[in-house]
């Protein structure tokens, strides 16, 4: 992180009082924000029950969710580090809407501490940020799938690939229901020419996951190019009971 010398930071502190984005208390001197310590420690878990495919909430305990029971997906595993609420939501609006990239890079240190309390998301060889449309990555003058995927890969080791090219769906696409958005999405994303996948076991890394297409429709691409596993990490998880 791109750390201000003490000065400069003990003059803008006094000058320019940065607050929590979830809460709006001033941050103490010397907090890393956006979130207050206490915000940070408080993000809200992920569902619980959740489907073991996807981990969308369901209602009642069971196995899989409405959307996967009787399905096989490309996407062989989706989990999430937090319920999309409260603080987690906030973090979430800060890096797609405020334009703090500083939120994105906190989400991907809290993904990286729970996928690596996950067993079942170990043994990856490497991780691919899902992709902007080249349109919204110069609008916004990043990708916050790519902030949090190296902070995964700053704590977890794992060599991060640039294998995913995002050709179309540059719009707001997480207002279409679940059927548009899969229309939507079909196809809009490719392997870049000169990734080589084959045989590797990838984690695609996403700041929200919804209804898990975007996941998938970049598992059916790498799956495509010879890739051996794909799972995906996202940040937060939104959508409502799908049970
Ligand atoms: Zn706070
Ligand atoms: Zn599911």
């Amino acid at each position: 992180m791109l750390r201000m010398g003490f000065w400069t930071e003990a003059v803008l502190h006094v000058v320019l009082p940065r607050a929590c984005v979830h809460c709006r208390q001033d941050l103490a001197f010397g907090d890393d924000g956006p979130l207050c310590p206490a915000c940070a420690a408080g993000l809200p878990p992920a569902p619980d029950p959740g489907c073991v495919r996807c981990g969308a909430a369901l209602g009642v305990r069971r196995d899989f969710c409405g959307a996967c029971t009787g399905r096989l997906f490309s996407c062989r595993l989706i989990r999430a580090a937090c319920a999309h609420r409260g603080p987690a939501a906030a973090l979430v609006h800060a890096f797609k809407f405020r334009g703090l990239p500083d939120a994105a890079r906190a989400a991907g240190r809290a993904l990286a501490e729970d996928l690596a309390r996950r067993p079942e998301m170990g043994g990856a060889d490497a991780l691919a940020p899902v992709p902007l449309h080249p349109r919204r990555a110069r609008e916004r003058g990043y990708n916050q799938a790519e902030l949090i995927a190296r902070e995964v890969a700053a704590s977890s080791g794992l060599p991060m690939l640039d294998a995913l090219e995002r050709r179309r769906g540059g719009g707001p696409s997480w207002r279409l229901g679940r059927a548009d958005r899969r229309a939507e999405l079909s196809g809009a994303f490719v392997v870049r020419p000169g990734a080589d996948v084959r045989g590797l076991r990838l984690l695609v890394i996403d700041d929200v996951c919804a209804t898990a297409t975007t996941l998938e429709e970049c598992a059916k691409a790498l799956r495509a190019a010879g890739a051996a596993d794909v799972r995906g990490g996202a940040f937060a998880r939104a959508g409502r009971f799908i049970s």
